[in-house]
């Protein structure tokens, strides 16, 4: 299957418009799924991982999970975990975690910042969104790495009319 083609691009000119595609990335989200977040610092990782968090129903303070690794939320008929790896240096410091180990079935989403410092210790990814810097905003690309997720691509496109 070539994925590149039905990768999702978009210009996101202002943060504003990073939070408004939260809402139908949630959606397309809602049974679950691991999705790498990608991009350098302030790119927007974080920012988008919080207003898919609040998309999905979580009312709590969402904290970044950059000292903590990992923070988990529980919400009727779904658990989300949330990570951040920027710390870590080699991903054997890792294992302790077993995140390899974490569920990924249709109740558990997985949101995952700087995916590439966990490599080999993580479940692979059914999406790889990117966040590049462009002048104004951001350019996003989201891409699908299996069934699953293309099944949620494809979903999205339909929820949101703006998606190519
Ligand atoms: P990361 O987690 O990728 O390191 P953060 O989400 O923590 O990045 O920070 C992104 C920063 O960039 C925030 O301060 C946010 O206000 C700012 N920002 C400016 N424009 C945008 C945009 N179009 N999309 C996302 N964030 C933006
Ligand atoms: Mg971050």
């Amino acid at each position: 299957m070539n994925q590149h083609d039905s990768d999702i691009r978009m210009d996101m000119p202002d943060e504003a418009a990073l939070i408004a595609f939260a809402g139908p990335l949630a959606g397309a989200l809602r049974d679950g799924a691991v999705l790498y977040l990608r991009g350098d610092l302030g790119a927007g990782k974080t920012t988008l991982a919080r207003a898919v968090l609040q998309q999905m129903g979580v009312v709590a303070r969402i904290k970044s999970p950059t000292y903590s690794l990992i923070e988990t939320y529980r919400l009727p008929g779904i658990a989300i975990h949330h990570l951040d790896l920027y710390r870590i240096a080699d991903s054997a410091e890792l294992e302790w975690l077993g995140l390899a180990d974490l569920e990924t079935d249709r109740a558990t989403l997985l949101l995952i910042e700087w995916p590439d410092r966990g490599r080999g210790q993580l479940p692979p990814a059914d999406l790889e969104l990117l966040l590049e810097h462009r002048d104004p905003g951001r350019h996003l690309r989201l891409s699908a790495k299996t069934e699953l997720g293309a099944a949620c691509l494809a979903r999205l496109k339909i929820a949101d009319n703006s998606v190519a």
